[in-house]
């Protein structure tokens, strides 16, 4: 990371990505928050327009650029007011397949998914039951001579409804039966077209922001054989690294939010007159916003270091965590700021800051929370007892 580097990296990128989002202006994410909507056209604009293949090798038709080039244009989506959590996890998720996928499978997947083709933007990990102990998930996969029929219940898995193929976790041998408790868990690609009412059922979850997201019950479901990603019993080693480059794109979302509440928020205290001057003027006005200028910087900085040591074929699993702890934290705090700068203006839907208030919100809760987050640092870099 260069000192020239920081303020902004990738300009074309960024460049690109404003002028599309300039497409999709306030209103248009108003009316789809009010009616809880997908961004269809959001969606397929950015695949149409190779953004959500900046991942995928040019051999398979994308850019063949690294995470870092990810997160930019995550950043700035978010920093446009738009919303990259409905085709965020066709970047991530699409990794298990590149990394972990025969030959096979990447032929007939990727170029369709690189060309806006075929969505895979469903990741089927938390259940009900297991939480955030990923290892005592119980959807179970049995195999049944070329196909694996598999029972059990997912939530929370976001835009089932709105993608072709899922990455899903299942367990293919019992927890009690095997030597690790990670050991076990496969990782299959699910093909939604033909799953749904053919075993598989959706019951989305309405919540407090526009996300898509739904409960899964598995009845059933037959997969073929050949759709089993990597070798059987393995899929949890597999699902980490995308796990990683999830925590570190989120990461830049959050960033990308921080920096459009601090825009608003820097732009209002110029305008807003109280008392016959700029509330601006007030230190205890702009004192917290230059405060989460501060800390977005920081988070950024983290966020970058991230992304460079994914690319240099790191599997950076403390740093994902700690950009994602720091730049949720961090949007959080300028969300907070921003309304508050606002006044009674903050609550208005017109002016986008309380949507984008209840989105970044999420991001200390999903796709980790922040209590795990510390769990690992405290265990795995401080040596400190385990508490689970
Ligand atoms: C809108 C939304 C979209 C999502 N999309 C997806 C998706 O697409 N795919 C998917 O697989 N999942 C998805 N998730 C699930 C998400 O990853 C989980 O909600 C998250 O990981 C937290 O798990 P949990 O809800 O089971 O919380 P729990 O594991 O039940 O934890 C509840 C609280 O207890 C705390 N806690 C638990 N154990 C400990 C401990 N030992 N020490 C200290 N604190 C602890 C946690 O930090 C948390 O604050 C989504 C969730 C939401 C809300």
């Amino acid at each position: 990371m260069s000192i020239a580097q920081t303020e902004e990296t990738f300009p074309d990128i960024r460049e690109g990505v404003r002028r599309l989002c300039a497409r999709f202006p306030g209103p248009y994410w108003q009316a789809l928050d009010a009616d809880r909507r997908y961004p269809t056209e959001f969606v397929t604009t950015l695949a149409n327009e190779g953004w959500l293949s900046v991942l995928i090798p040019e051999a398979y038709g994308g850019s063949g650029l690294g995470l870092a080039a990810a997160t930019a244009v995550l950043e700035e989506i978010h920093r446009s007011g738009c919303n990259g959590g409905a085709a965020h996890a066709q970047m991530y998720t699409m990794g298990t397949l590149l990394r972990h996928g025969s030959e096979g499978q990447k032929a007939k997947y990727l170029p369709k998914i690189a060309a806006g083709e075929l969505r895979l933007q469903a990741f089927g990990v938390t259940e009900p039951t297991s939480g955030t102990d990923t290892t005592r998930i119980r959807t179970f996969a049995r195999r049944e001579g070329d196909h694996f029929v598999v029972n059990g219940q997912k939530i929370w898995i976001s835009r089932a409804e709105h993608s072709d193929l899922m990455v899903l976790l299942v367990r293919t041998t019992p927890r009690e039966d095997c030597a690790k408790p990670t050991d076990g868990i496969s990782v299959l690609l699910v093909d939604m077209r033909d799953a749904v009412g053919n075993g598989l059922s959706i019951r989305p979850i309405r919540t407090m922001l526009n996300h898509a997201t739904t409960e899964l019950f598995f009845d059933n479901l037959r997969v073929p054989v050949e759709n089993l990603i990597g070798e059987e019993g393995k899929g949890f080693r597999y699902i980490l690294s995308g796990m990683n480059a999830e925590r570190i794109l989120i990461a830049s979302e959050c960033i990308g939010d921080a920096r459009f509440f601090i825009d608003r928020a820097s732009a209002y205290a110029k305008d807003r007159q109280v008392f016959g001057r700029a509330i601006g003027q007030n230190q205890g006005v702009q004192f917290p916003i230059a405060r989460a200028h501060v800390q977005m910087t920081a988070a950024a900085a983290v966020v970058e270091k991230a992304a460079a040591l994914f690319d240099s074929g790191v599997q950076p699993g403390t740093e994902a965590n700690m950009a994602k702890m720091l730049a949720s934290e961090a949007s959080w705090f300028a969300a907070d700021m921003c309304v508050q700068t606002h006044g009674g203006f903050g609550f208005a839907e017109e002016y986008d800051i309380e949507r984008k208030f209840r989105e970044t919100r999420l991001y200390q809760v999903a796709p980790i929370s922040t209590n795990l987050i510390l769990s690992h640092v405290a265990t795995h870099v401080l040596g400190l007892p385990k508490s689970f």
